[in-house]
């Protein structure tokens, strides 16, 4: 493939779940693959995530009439949403592709090509899991999402109507009873919910990612630390500038999450990649018994099971990746927790603040950058990266391996915008 020593095969920038799942991909047909990471101690999305492998969660985030609810969001303090006002300005021009994203002809392109992604992620996850031996890391508790009032419950009727279309499995629920026989404990505000049993979760995703990080190692793959500052074409390979040193590889892969716009930028593209900063709280197992994994859609949080913990997180902080964590936000989700589940016992938790990296339109990148095809970009998953990581890995390899992707992807192609 290549002729000159000094140029590697291919190098993907990011150690992340995406990065990772990517160069394990590109293994199995025989590539050479070299990880770089910087290693330091930002926060990398893919080790303290909900978890969970949301196939089910098709409709986009930027859908007709989210920008009528983002007002009321944004003006409660105990909302999923804010904004910290220094950043207010900053995130405007995208707020305003979110906005034309979420128009309905716009909605309805992004919505087939989610969900051609899921499709495709979910099935090969079930090829990564038995790839690497994964089934031990794997939790199929179902997942319930709970609705306050019939309002709510008759406003997401459209949404599982779209998942009974894509295959999905459900049962909804009409009274506290029928909710507590799957989960008791529950506040009886909630008398609305609906049931995914076949909605599966990893035990941990920071397990998950050392798993297929070892598997990439015990393959002959190289994670080598090193803070990726440049990218440039050459005449015989990619050149990578980093703090630590210069690599050159004839493929490269972008794969550096929220980070990514900086590194693309330096190759002359613009990509309008943000920021979704998340907050969660890790308590211990002993504090709730839960049955499944719990979603709070109108609170935009989740409660879910974490090895020996019990993780409860979510909310979107549309804050860049300088300001500090603002961890009031994490308190505030325990605090609804604690009152939607009032025998939940949560004296200590850790915290924790992670970046989503997310475009406007709620899909990520993936396709070959327009200035030198010799790079691929997959970066951009915001709420679904975990979810979508195995399935973005083949598509990734198809490109790289110059064969016919198994999707379309126009709706990914990173000149969209
Ligand atoms: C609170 C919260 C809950 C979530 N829950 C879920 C969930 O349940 N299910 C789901 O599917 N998704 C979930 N997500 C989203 C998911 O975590 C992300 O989409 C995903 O982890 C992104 O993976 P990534 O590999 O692109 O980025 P990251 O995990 O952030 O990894 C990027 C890597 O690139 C490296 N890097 C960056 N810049 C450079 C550079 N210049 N040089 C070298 N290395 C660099 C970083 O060090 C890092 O290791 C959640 C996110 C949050 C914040």
């Amino acid at each position: 493939m290549f002729s000159d020593p000094n140029v590697q095969d291919v190098i993907v920038i990011g150690a992340g779940v995406i990065g990772i799942s990517a160069a394990l991909a590109l293994q199995a047909d025989g590539r050479k693959v070299t990880v770089l990471d910087r290693q330091d101690s930002s926060p990398r999305a893919s080790d303290m995530n909900a978890g969970a492998f949301a196939f089910a969660d098709i409709m986009p985030l930027a859908a007709p009439g989210i920008m009528r609810k983002a007002p009321k969001w944004l003006l409660d303090p105990l909302g999923p949403l804010s904004v910290p006002p220094a950043y207010a300005f900053k995130i405007l021009p995208w707020l305003v592709r979110f906005w034309r994203s979420s128009l309905p002809d716009r909605y309805q392109k992004s919505l087939v090509a989610q969900a051609s992604l899921m499709t495709l992620s979910q099935e090969a996850l079930e090829r990564l899991i038995s790839d690497t031996s994964a089934d031990e890391l794997i939790r199929g508790d179902g997942q319930l999402q709970l609705y306050e009032s019939e309002q709510e419950f008759q406003a997401s009727l459209p949404g599982w109507e779209l998942r009974r279309k894509r295959g999905v499995s459900f049962k909804l629920l009409k009274s506290a009873e029928e909710i507590a026989d799957i989960q008791p404990g529950i506040d009886s505000r909630f008398s609305f919910a609906g049931f995914t049993p076949d909605w599966i979760n990893t035990c941990d995703p920071a397990a998950w990612l050392s798993h297929l990080t070892a598997a990439f190692r015990t393959r002959g793959g190289n994670v080598i630390e090193a803070n990726a500052t440049q990218l440039r074409s050459t005449g015989n390979g990619v050149e990578i500038q980093s703090v630590n040193g210069t690599h050159f590889a004839s493929q490269v892969i972008v794969a550096a999450g929220a980070w990514s716009h900086h590194l693309v930028k330096t190759l002359g593209e613009t990509i309008p990649l943000e920021t979704e900063r998340g907050y969660n709280t890790t308590l211990p197992a002993t504090d709730f018994d839960l049955k499944t994994h719990l979603t709070f859609p109108g609170h935009g949080f989740v409660v879910t099971r974490i090895n020996d913990g019990i993780r409860v997180g979510g909310a979107v902080e549309l804050g860049g990746l300088k300001f500090p964590p603002n961890y009031k936000r994490a308190e505030i989700l325990l605090e609804k927790a604690r009152s939607f589940l009032p025998g939940l016992d949560s004296k200590t938790g850790k915290q924790w603040m992670g970046f989503r990296p997310s475009l406007p339109d709620s899909l990520p990148v993936i396709g070959h950058s327009s200035k030198d095809k010799r790079v691929i970009y997959a970066f951009g998953h915001g709420h679904l990266g975990l979810t979508q990581s195995a399935g973005t890995a083949e598509l990734v390899r198809a490109l790289a391996n110059k064969t016919q992707p198994i999707i379309d992807l126009a709706a990914y192609s990173p000149d969209r915008f």
